[in-house]
């Protein structure tokens, strides 16, 4: 089957070559490691990119392909998210706790009606069409505890035939009766769930100790002999967020040098470990980070959520460009990667940082994308990739059509939709070229 659709309007990514050292701080930096192209034409052909370029270049070989004229918005490759918590959508925006008083009295409530089935399909398929409406094409989350729930949730990601990296969190102590399972128990649904699901489709399974507060040593231990087993699982968990925990991390595990120490001790920091939040760091744990190749995820709207802290992005670039972005959903109040933006730079600010627009963009698509080893698939629209992709809309937005009147070049435009933008006016979401949200359906 022969499936080509071209998409005419302004165009924007990165290069293959784009990286945190060499993007461009301003309009004059003359480095062009990104592509934007006013009326541009984006070609996908049978779900992946078949081309792209200028319409004037283009026009004389459209005659026999459908073209969606999108005016002057932005077609640009969908967001990825890093950090985020799937089960945790009837529980965001919960007053007056941090950290461990909040997991208590809102998480660990709210996740128990993941063991009834219509909860459960009813919850996520509220949070992954949320989730396209937001412009995220792929994510790194914590699935739900249960087999039945998390089965339920590959299943719908499956149908969605998103590219996505999530297991079911893992939880051995110092959770509540209805939410405890066995050590064997939580081992057991991994397995069969690694089995059924991982690289089935655009799937990738990641083990995922919610952390060292809620998991064994031999839950631990487990983690790590899976990884042993299947070396290409992602692995997730939380590190540094919140001092009262890094606190309680001490208590619980003497014998660590630091709280990195306790996940590195039974083989859970590789290459392919997502750490979630990472704000009290000590400089030997960074320097870890970097000689592992870990990655990092920034999650500053739970960070500012929760009073967890401020995150250090010069100082943590000092050690690791792995460095990505994370609504947290659940402690983060929005699924909205331009809300993320927003905040990074916002608590750049506070740390007298300047944030500059195109490496806040990067991180959040193509360069999210490069540290998840999938930049091969998707991030960016060279020939051959999967065709992820959103229509940004700035006019939905009655003051950023306003504002943007006086914009004259892509850095201003890119700043204005991190700091003004949100889920309005993201006008479509494509994955493999199948549109999967359209705001005016
Ligand atoms: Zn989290």
């Amino acid at each position: 089957m022969n499936n080509t659709t071209a998409y005419r309007g302004n165009i924007f990514y990165f290069n293959d070559t784009a990286s945190l050292e060499n993007l461009p701080k301003h309009k004059n930096d003359t480095s062009n490691q990104y592509v934007y192209i006013e009326d541009g034409i984006l070609i996908v052909k049978n779900g992946k990119i078949d081309g792209v370029g200028s319409y004037a270049t283009y026009k004389d070989k459209l005659s026999d392909i459908k073209v969606e004229n999108c005016g002057t918005k932005l077609i640009t490759p969908g967001f990825i998210d890093t950090h985020q918590h799937s089960t945790q959508s009837s529980i965001v925006a919960a007053y007056g706790e941090k950290l461990l008083e909040w997991l208590e009295d809102y998480v660990f409530p709210g996740e128990r009606i993941y063991a009834d089935h219509d909860c459960a399909l009813k919850d996520m398929t509220f949070f992954l069409d949320h989730l396209l409406r937001n412009g995220t094409t792929t994510a790194v989350s914590y699935g739900p505890l249960f087999y039945d729930a998390s089965d339920l949730f590959f299943a719908e990601l499956n149908k969605r035939n998103m590219r996505f990296i999530t297991g079911n969190i893992l939880m051995d102590i110092n959770a509540p009766a209805t939410l405890k399972l066995s050590t064997q128990e939580n081992y057991d649904i991994s397995k069969k769930l690694i089995d059924k699901w991982h690289n089935k489709g655009r799937l990738s399974y990641c083990i995922s100790p919610r952390f060292a507060l809620a998991t064994s040593e031999a839950m631990m231990e487990l983690c790590g002999e899976l990884k042993k087993a299947h070396p290409d699982l992602y692995i997730q968990t939380h590190l540094n967020e919140n001092t009262n925990e890094v606190k309680e991390v001490k208590k619980l595990y003497p014998w660590s040098k630091n709280y990195l120490d306790v996940y590195d001790h039974f083989g859970l920091i590789t290459d392919k470990t997502v750490l979630g939040h990472c704000i009290h760091m000590l400089d030997e744990e960074l320097a870890q980070i970097r000689d592992s190749g870990a990655i990092v995820s920034w999650c500053p709207i739970s960070n500012n959520f929760l009073g967890s802290g401020l995150f250090n992005y010069e100082r943590t670039l000092k050690f690791t460009d792995k460095i990505t972005l994370g609504t947290d959903w659940g402690g983060g109040n929005s699924l909205s990667m331009f809300a993320v933006m927003d905040d990074a730079y916002k608590v750049s600010m506070l740390n007298n940082q300047k944030l500059p627009s195109m490496h806040r963009w990067f991180l959040a698509t193509y360069g999210a994308a490069k540290t998840l080893q999938i930049d091969s698939k998707v991030g960016n629209f060279d020939k051959g990739k999967e065709a992820d992709f959103i229509i940004i809309d700035p006019d939905a937005s009655p003051f950023l059509k306003y504002r943007r009147r006086g914009v004259e070049d892509i850095f201003e435009l890119l700043f204005i939709l991190m700091t003004l933008g949100d889920e309005k006016i993201i006008n479509s979401t494509y994955i493999m070229g199948e549109c999967a949200y359209r705001a005016d359906k």
